[in-house]
């Protein structure tokens, strides 16, 4: 079956409208730190065993594999993911942007096992991890989220799907012409083509809902699929909706966005104290512990300490501007990248800088500096 035909007028449609977008994402391309550190670790083969250029799947363990996304080469998949197979059956991780993007995984499996398929899990609820969905639910496979998924997908790209997107982004453009630094300026012309992208998904898309919501208060739920276990968990910090895939028998962890690896974090809908926990407990795992992150190449506990570097500088240099009496909202553009963090890409600065800074004054109000 020619997967990529089924969805020819879609993909014609989301690659059109995301074009501008598209263009600007080739900030993602791989720095060659990034491409070093994941051929170094011997668990990470080095043939992928499948690969279509927006996103390969490497095998990181007995049965275990991740699929890793490469944005320099398209937008299908734009998350990481990946699988377990076990000997009775296998479990997905992601949706990604895409319906092109979970059929591509599914493929994938498919050449590894043809065990029945228990469920593809979204960590959460964010487009790039859940809108691909509709293609499980096509196959039969039922899509498991935290309780909470399937009405913030509802409420953040159900309402806008089919809506003038023209008012907000008017909007944008106006501000971006009026801003009063060259910073700023740059910052929101970012803003703009994240905002397309997610427009062009949405509008592109047939929404997916998650079929089976996980009760926080019930996890983690261990899933047995032969020969190795996957352990579902709810860990606070990225969206109210995360959950981490645990596979304990290979020491592996998937952690949707919990964790961005040489990459700034997205926090618009963050609880940064929460995050920082979840990266503290992170940091008390095995150190043998394989971290497959939302984005970004695969990685050891170096990768938890870089994020909570990354975390750390947000809020030393919020934290000056906080002392000095800069209002936030002039903070939130003076954030400067440093120069150890410089080829780390930033999705958009008012889904991934902006919020932290206004979120860490938020805390320094009420005590936290
Ligand atoms: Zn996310």
């Amino acid at each position: 079956m020619n997967l990529d035909g089924m969805f020819t007028r879609r993909g014609f449609l989301t690659s059109t409208s995301c074009l501008g977008a598209a263009i600007a994402m080739a900030r993602y391309l791989p720095s060659p730190a990034m491409a070093a550190e994941t051929a170094m670790d011997p668990r990470v083969a080095a043939q992928p065993l499948a690969d279509k250029g927006f996103a390969s799947v490497r095998k990181i363990g007995d049965g275990v594999y991740a699929t890793i996304s490469d944005l320099s080469k398209g937008l299908a998949t734009i998350s990481n993911g990946g699988f377990i197979a076990g000997k009775e059956s296998s479990l997905m991780i992601e949706g990604f942007r895409s319906p092109a993007g979970a059929a591509f995984q599914l493929e994938a499996l498919r050449s590894v096992s043809p065990a029945p398929v228990q469920a593809a899990i979204d960590t959460h609820y964010h487009f790039d991890h859940s809108m691909g969905n509709s293609y499980y639910g096509g196959q039969g496979i039922p899509v498991w989220a935290h309780e909470k998924t399937a009405s913030m997908m509802a409420l953040s790209y159900g309402s806008l799907q089919g809506t003038d997107k023209t008012e907000k982004l008017s909007a944008l453009e106006k501000q971006a012409r009026e801003a009063p630094t060259e910073a700023e300026r740059e910052h929101l012309k970012g803003d703009m083509n994240a905002y397309k992208l997610v427009f062009g998904t949405v509008d592109s898309t047939m929404i997916g809902l998650p079929t089976r919501p996980l009760e926080a208060s019930k996890l983690p739920l261990t899933v047995d699929l032969g020969g190795v276990k996957a352990v579902i968990e709810a860990r606070p910090g990225h969206t109210p909706t995360d959950l981490i895939v645990r596979v304990p028998d290979r020491n592996i962890v998937f952690t949707g966005d919990l964790l961005f690896n040489f990459m700034y974090p997205a926090t618009f809908d963050a609880d940064l104290r929460a995050w920082r926990k979840t990266l503290d407990a992170f940091s008390g795992y095995d150190k043998e512990t394989l971290f497959v992150p939302g984005h970004g190449p695969v990685c050891g506990p170096e990768g938890i300490a870089r994020l909570r570097n990354v975390f750390g500088d947000l809020s030393e240099q919020a934290g000056k501007m906080y002392k000095a009496g800069i209002p936030v909202e002039e903070a939130k553009h003076r954030y400067v990248v440093p120069e150890r963090f410089k080829g780390f890409p930033v999705f958009a600065w008012a889904f991934c800088i902006a919020p932290a800074i206004a979120k860490l004054y938020e805390e320094f109000k009420t005590g936290g500096v």
